[in-house]
């Protein structure tokens, strides 16, 4: 089978495999649609922390079944994505049921092979229904999932601001299942165009562009209270120790972008707040049957956060233009029949 290469940074290439076959307990899974994300692009680039190389990456996907190994309600044919965290099932966070954060996690597209190729074989376990839903929505619940997950770590209540620094696809996620918890969202980004995007298509009713002078309009927005949860979604060091700042007294920081570096923040600052800092690791199967239902039943469109398409052959040229902010990429959809 063809498959799309991530050799070392800045080197991917087209090469074959043998196709997978589907062990005890496994599904083979002929891959429809591969969503780009920012840990693809950070694995490209080289400044994803858990990359080894040579990489197949991909791991917000879409396929069909070809074929169950052992007893499942799945069949071949079935449209389904999955979790692509592959869990031990006996470490400590496995038997809490924090399958997210297994002791010897294997994300699939990072740690091990992932979706950039014809098939791909997955723990039957992880399997999610398509339930009706598009190949292209269907790939994108889980980067949705991941911004579900954050805002359930928060325990976000109704009626309480929250700012969502960094307004990517992951930022947009933590905004859409803010706001059906009932937060004030507010948006905060680099990216003018982005925020635009957040107010008129996800109904974002506050945003702050960060040359704005960020700690005046949060305190505006919030009548003097500052956001009761900050969530980082941009994974930049500078933004997240600037967070620290925006968090309310009593209030709870999440972090769910992800960088190489060690954080500093004011612990005078930080303990006066009676902060809480968590952070946001991937996603668990209530988050994913979370945004599944959301998408099901139109409370989120992920397919408005698209705007590259390409096919699996023109993939690996287009890749590297996706790093440019200027592409105005949001969401890179990779299509196969
Ligand atoms: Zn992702
Ligand atoms: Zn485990």
């Amino acid at each position: 089978m063809e498959v799309l290469i991530c050799e070392s940074p800045g080197t991917l290439r087209y090469g074959t495999r043998n196709a997978p076959v589907p062990g005890e307990k496994e599904t083979l899974l002929r891959v429809r649609r591969i969503g780009i994300c920012g840990t693809d692009l950070h694995a490209f680039e080289g400044t994803q922390p858990y990359f080894t190389y040579p990489r197949i990456l991909g791991h917000e996907l879409a396929g069909e079944i070809v074929e169950v190994n052992g007893t499942s309600a799945f069949r071949s044919g079935d449209i389904v994505t999955f979790l692509p965290y592959f869990s031990c099932g006996h470490c400590v966070a496995c038997r809490q049921g924090k399958t997210n954060c297994c002791a010897d996690l294997k994300v699939c597209g990072v740690h091990i092979d992932g979706g950039m190729a014809d098939y791909l074989v997955v723990p039957t376990e992880n399997l999610v229904a398509g339930r009706g839903i598009g190949l292209d929505a269907l790939a994108l619940v889980e980067p949705l999932a991941i911004g579900a997950h954050g805002i359930r770590r928060a325990n976000v209540n109704s009626g309480e601001p929250v700012l969502v620094i960094g307004a990517g696809p992951i930022g947009m996620g933590a905004m859409q299942f803010a706001r059906l918890a009932g937060a004030d969202v507010i948006a905060l980004d680099v990216d003018e165009r982005r925020l635009a995007f957040c107010r008129e298509r996800l109904g974002v009713p506050y945003t702050i562009t960060a040359k704005e002078d960020v700690l005046t309009r949060l305190r505006d927005i919030t009548g003097g209270d500052m956001p009761a949860v900050v969530i980082d979604a941009t994974g930049n060091l500078n933004a997240i120790q600037e967070g620290f700042r925006y968090m309310s007294h009593g209030g709870r920081y999440v972090l769910i972008g992800l960088q190489k570096g060690d954080i500093a923040f004011s612990h005078p600052e930080f303990h006066k707040r009676e902060g809480t800092l968590m952070s946001s690791r991937n996603a668990t199967r209530k988050d994913f049957d979370q945004v599944v239902q959301a998408i099901s039943q139109g409370a989120v469109d992920p397919e408005a956060y698209i705007t590259h398409r390409v096919t699996f052959a023109a993939a690996g040229e287009a890749f590297p233009s996706w790093l440019d902010r200027k592409s105005g990429v949001i969401k890179a959809m990779v299509m196969r029949d």
